[in-house]
């Protein structure tokens, strides 16, 4: 099977890594640098991610970091449990860890407090009308509106970005979701999780880009790369034509796609007019990543992993995490190592003032939390980076389904389908493989 691989971010790499080790030659476009989104910098004791900064420990993950022998460099927080705070009345107030503290969270209403245990045990408060609702209306009837918006629109911005107002509810919460539609409790859902509880959070001592690092050099002889990127996919009846903008062109009998978004659509048009044009729709918000250091004198909230803050705020504002209180590799010992989160959908698609922001930030810093000194280490602005899977983003994933059904050998892994995840895209790149090596195709002659 001759398959081309569209993307060298982590979804790109981790796919090749599955083909080859099913004897599979793949061959690679990336005109960027490996692993997309994945970037670590490593300077005067500090790991800087300016993309991902915590993973979460899934099978795929775990198997993998196993396989390319990196078991070894993973770190677990050194604090547990550690805990997650919301902005919440001018301060930070922690997300219940369990129902002692929820009983006593100012997050909940007395009302709300009282009503949940009926609200988890009966069948149909959570109601799921079709096609879809946004998360604010699917939980308000268990929740109470407040607490939704106190709650879980601080979460989710700390994940996507995105308002509880306009993100799907069946989207973000695809098991709660379709227990529902079956008339099941919250209760008896709950019941029916795999046990094991919360899968816990990791680091990787010497930073996250040396998964992609390994997985290039476990690629070397065994799959080839190009690095231009991918201008148009046609399909004949041997195959898909990959062409770039420089005149490369590859003829292929499968093709893993794990751009997203008017990327994909600018070269899926000729193969799927629809899809191209479903995927201009999609949103996606930006992200700037702010690294600071701090003495280790200034007193941070204890134990504590961040905080994370509701619409509204200034620079748009969305969450600080105290990375080096929970995972001491990232900073030296006199340090502590704190990142930043702007942006997110509230902010549009203007690149943020990074000089400005330097002047901004430490004041903003010490009016909410008190931190006198701050030290600017590291910017990145990221344009676009998550896709804001939004009331009716079910149309979108039914349009990329069509296109796969009508188009064999042609995979769509980006992170506009599945979860943005780093463990996400690592499973969504095992699937992709096996969906494709499980699909008959014609042979291409190869040119
Ligand atoms: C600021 C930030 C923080 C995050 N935090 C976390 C976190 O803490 N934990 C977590 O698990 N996840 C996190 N994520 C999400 C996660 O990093 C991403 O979802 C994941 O890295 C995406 O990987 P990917 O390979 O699917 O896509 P990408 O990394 O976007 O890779 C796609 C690749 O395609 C290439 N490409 C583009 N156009 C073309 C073309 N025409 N032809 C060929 N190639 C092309 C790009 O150069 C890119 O390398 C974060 C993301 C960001 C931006």
């Amino acid at each position: 099977m001759k398959t081309a691989i569209i993307g060298g971010g982590i979804t790109g790499l981790a796919a090749a890594y599955h083909l080859v080790k099913r004897g599979v030659r793949p061959v690679i476009f990336e005109p960027g640098p490996f692993g997309g989104m994945i970037r670590s910098v490593l300077r005067d004791g500090f790991t800087l991610e300016q993309g991902p900064n915590v993973l979460v420990e899934r099978p795929d993950i775990v198997s993998l970091l196993g396989d390319l022998g990196l078991q070894h460099r993973v770190r677990y927080p050194s604090v547990e449990p550690y805990g997650q705070y919301v902005w919440f009345r001018g301060r930070p107030t922690k997300v219940p860890a369990g129902l002692g503290e929820l009983v006593r969270s100012p997050l909940f209403s007395a009302r709300t407090k009282l009503a949940l245990p009926m609200r988890i045990l009966l069948p149909g408060t959570l109601a799921t009308p079709s096609p879809d609702l946004s998360v604010l209306d699917f939980f308000s009837p268990l929740l109470g509106r407040a607490t939704v918006q106190a709650l879980l629109d601080p979460v989710l911005k700390g994940i996507y970005g995105g308002d509880v107002g306009r993100l799907s509810a069946r989207m973000i919460f695809p098991g709660l979701w379709g227990a529902c539609s079956k008339g099941d409790s919250i209760m008896s859902y709950l019941r029916k999780r795999p046990k094991g509880g919360k899968p816990r959070i990791f680091g990787i001592e010497g930073g996250i880009q040396s998964i992609a690092a390994a997985l290039v050099e476990f690629l070397q002889g065994k799959a080839d790369f190009v690095r231009q990127p991918v201008e148009s996919i046609t399909q004949s009846a041997g195959g898909f034509e990959i062409r770039c903008k420089d005149g490369h062109r590859l003829l292929s009998d499968s093709c893993v796609v794990t751009t997203a978004g008017a990327t994909t659509a600018s070269f899926v048009g000729h193969v799927s007019p629809t899809l191209a044009q479903r995927l201009t729709q999609v949103e996606f918000a930006g992200l700037t990543v702010v690294h600071c250091a701090l003495d280790r004198t200034e007193s941070l909230i204890p134990g504590a992993f961040g905080v994370l803050f509701p619409g509204g705020m200034p620079d748009n504002f969305l969450g600080i995490m105290f990375n080096s209180v929970i995972f001491p590799h990232v900073a030296p010992a006199d340090k502590h190592l704190v990142t930043l989160v702007l942006g997110g959908a509230q902010a549009g698609s203007a690149a943020p003032d990074l000089g400005r922001l330097r002047e901004a930030l430490p004041r903003l810093l010490h009016s909410l939390l008190g931190i006198k000194k701050v030290e600017w280490l590291d910017a990145y602005a990221w344009r676009g980076a998550i896709p804001q899977l939004q009331v009716g983003y079910s149309e979108i994933v039914g349009a990329l389904d069509a296109a796969e059904s009508s188009s064999p050998g042609l995979v769509f892994a980006g992170v506009d389908r599945g979860g943005v995840g780093v463990s996400d895209r690592l499973r969504i790149a095992r699937e992709s493989v096996e969906k494709l090596v499980s699909t008959d195709l014609p042979r291409v002659a190869l040119a």
